[in-house]
């Protein structure tokens, strides 16, 4: 008879594994995997670029070195080394952050799950940008957030500031969610008083701001934007994510979250019990690469490949999509968000698209509210300006 205890606890939550993540989307991308398809859905970075000489270096180093410690259990907030380097990067680059700032996670999608456990009750509110990273939008769904969109105006200039406000006085969310640089899906960022005034709205209202930057670093061209983590008024409410995975590699699975004492606390209980502590190896590794390396040089050596392969993309993809299509010009990061015009629907036309032998993701699921169904997300960094060019050749055909 337990078993039917046990069918009765799932089904809410398989519901809303499929609502999200099982859709028929997934299974025609299924078959991006195939060599011959173009694959602009993946969102991977571009893997002849990781410095794996580099980062073997780091690993041998530190299994000669210090096997006993690299190998053994470590602390839940991360090894003392790493956070320390984490603290002085984000020191160095504008935002003052002492090592016991930071927690180290496993990958910065773990710190979205440990923030939904931590400051999350099945049924709070959580607000989002229009549209947003996907797994966001899981870890959120999965802690029973009812997930709410702020409108975001499209010509770049980021969440609008007077409807959080609204927002935030009707629906009384717990935190606020952004990706503010480079964002996934869009490629925008959000302007500097636009990240003051959304600090503003948060510290008038009471409100945390998950701040999530796995992407400032590639920066191809423009200014750098402060964190919203440094305006006034945010710094006490603002948690800050970073992670390896764009700059050194995702496969090391290292991220980090920097955030006010109690909250720190909080997500380290709930890191206790997700995995006690994200691998010592790899932690001790990247610290050692850090120390040894020269990581900015490699990520501006990224830097530069990408803004090539963006620049392929931007060269060619009027003649790609349907007239009266218009996209974003990222100035980083690895994605670009295009709209076809009305009529079209990306989620009906992508079968067609990947027989051509390219494939792109729909917009509609990143949509929290009312998605746009005319709307794609393309990544223009996994492959060459060549294969760049064939395949926007191919999505032309695939659209016509
Ligand atoms: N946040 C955003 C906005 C992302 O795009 C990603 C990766 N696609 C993540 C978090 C998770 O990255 P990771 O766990 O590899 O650090």
């Amino acid at each position: 008879m337990t078993g039917l205890g046990i069918a009765q606890a799932v089904p809410p939550l398989a519901a809303r594994a499929t609502a999200i993540g099982g859709s028929p989307v997934r299974e025609i991308l299924a078959v991006t995997a195939r060599p011959e398809v173009i694959n602009f859905a993946g969102g991977l970075p571009a893997p002849e670029l990781f410095d794996a000489e580099g980062i073997a270096a780091a690993f041998r180093d530190v299994l000669a070195h210090e096997p006993e410690r690299a190998l053994q259990y470590s602390t839940t907030e991360g090894e003392p080394v790493l956070r320390a380097a984490l603290a002085e990067r984000t020191t160095a680059r504008g935002l003052p952050t002492d090592a016991d700032d930071v927690l180290v996670t496993t990958g910065s999608q773990q710190a979205l799950s440990l923030l939904a456990t931590a400051l999350v009750e099945p049924g709070d509110t959580v607000l989002v940008e229009s549209p947003c990273y996907l797994a966001a939008l899981q870890a959120f769904a999965f802690a029973g957030a009812r997930v709410v969109a702020v409108p975001v105006d499209a010509d770049g200039g980021g969440i609008d500031p007077d409807a959080l406000d609204e927002l935030v006085t009707r629906e009384r969310p717990k935190l606020l969610y952004t990706v503010p640089t480079f964002q996934n899906p869009t490629g925008r960022t959000m302007a500097g008083e636009r990240r003051a005034a959304v600090a503003s709205v948060a510290a008038r209202r009471g409100v945390w701001i998950v701040e999530d930057d796995p992407y400032g670093e590639l920066r191809f061209e423009g200014e750098r934007v402060p964190w919203i983590a440094s305006y006034d008024g945010a710094q006490d409410r603002t948690v800050l994510l970073g992670s390896f995975s764009k700059v050194m590699a995702p496969g090391l699975r290292l991220g980090w979250l920097r955030a006010p004492a109690a909250l720190l606390r909080a997500c380290a209980v709930a890191k206790q019990a997700a995995d006690l502590h994200t691998p010592t190896v790899n932690q001790l590794a990247a610290a050692r690469y850090l120390a040894d390396r020269d990581l900015d040089a490699h990520v501006a050596r990224v830097a530069g490949v990408y803004r090539e392969r963006r620049d392929a993309m931007l060269a060619g993809i009027a003649d790609a999509l349907p007239a009266g299509s218009t996209w974003t010009r990222p100035e980083g990061g690895m994605f670009l968000w295009a709209r076809l015009p009305e009529s079209y629907d990306t989620t009906a036309l992508l079968r067609g698209v990947v027989e051509q032998g390219v494939a792109y993701v729909p917009g509609a699921p990143f949509y929290a509210g009312e998605p746009d169904p005319a709307t794609l997300r393309l990544c223009f960094v996994t492959q060459t300006p060549d294969e760049i060019g064939e395949g926007l050749r191919r999505l032309a055909k695939g659209l016509r």
